[in-house]
């Protein structure tokens, strides 16, 4: 894979898998822009990346700090070639009879209106370039159900939502739009919502958890990653509309 001359733009890039997507595609030869509200960790990043890499501090859910982050994309590098829609928050870990409403829209805020807005404001630089890949972070939780976790597996079936929808309206103009469904990955998120669950013994829920898994253990941000690149390159020229689990097996079994 090889992204030499291409512009990434990573929403949710200065952590987790967002940061392992940023470093990746740098890795491989794009100039990339960080997206993301973690001010210090995302100047950092870009810090550390140097001259290959901007930072943007942005709220995905406020359609200007959108708008800012794909003219700044356009005006420092010109193009935007791929883009992962990746930002998300976990929400609380609560029966639906019991969810708190105003996390219930701070969720689908973030993981449904984020993802909307960038596909609003990202597509028509992509349609005006005649060319680019959209990879929208989902979960497993966008294909199945977990109790406790209401708003999160609603937002998530929502991101394959809007995948399948884009897809079938820019595939003509030569833009492609996929979806990545992770399975528990080891990110701060797993570590909020372990403690949610289990506060005095969060290391236990990854024992269990893992054990139902058929590769036996989290996978990694870099493991994301590397599928997150492969659907941006040429590699995958014939794939869009499509969710691809990275789960170590686990929706199969
Ligand atoms: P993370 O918390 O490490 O990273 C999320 C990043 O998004 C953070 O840098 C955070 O600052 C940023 N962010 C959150 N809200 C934002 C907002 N409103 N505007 C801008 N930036 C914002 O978690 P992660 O595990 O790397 O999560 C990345 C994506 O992967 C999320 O969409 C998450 O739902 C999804 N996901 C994670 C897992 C997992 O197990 N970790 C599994 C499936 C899907």
């Amino acid at each position: 894979m090889d992204f030499t001359g291409k512009v990434a733009v990573v929403t949710g890039g200065a952590n987790g898998i967002g940061r392992a997507v940023s470093l990746g595609f740098v890795e491989r030869g794009a100039k990339v822009v960080i997206v993301d509200r973690d001010a210090a960790a995302g100047e950092a990043l870009a810090a550390e990346i140097g001259k290959a890499a901007i930072f943007r501090a942005a709220d995905v859910t406020r359609a200007a700090d959108v708008a800012a982050y794909v003219k700044a994309a356009v005006d420092s590098f010109g193009a935007i070639d791929c883009f992962h829609n990746n930002a998300g928050i976990e929400g609380r870990v609560a029966p639906t009879a019991e969810y708190d409403e105003a996390v219930f829209d701070a969720v689908m805020g973030v993981n449904v209106k984020g993802v909307f807005l960038g596909l609003r404001h990202v597509l028509p630089v992509m349609i005006g370039q005649g060319r680019g890949a959209v990879v929208n972070t989902a979960s497993i939780a966008g294909l199945v159900g977990t109790a406790g976790m209401p708003a999160y597996v609603a937002s998530k079936h929502a991101v394959i939502g809007l995948t399948k929808v884009a897809a079938g309206e820019v595939g003509k103009l030569g833009i492609r739009v996929n979806a990545i469904c992770p399975g528990p990955i080891s990110t701060r998120m797993v570590q909020d919502i372990a403690r949610q669950v289990s506060p005095n013994n969060p290391e236990s829920v990854e024992e269990t958890y893992a054990s139902g898994i058929p590769l036996r253990r989290y996978g990694t941000a870099e493991e994301v990653a590397n599928l997150v690149l492969f659907l941006c390159s040429d590699l995958a020229s014939n794939i869009t509309g499509a969710q691809y689990v990275v789960d170590g097996g686990r929706t199969a079994a």
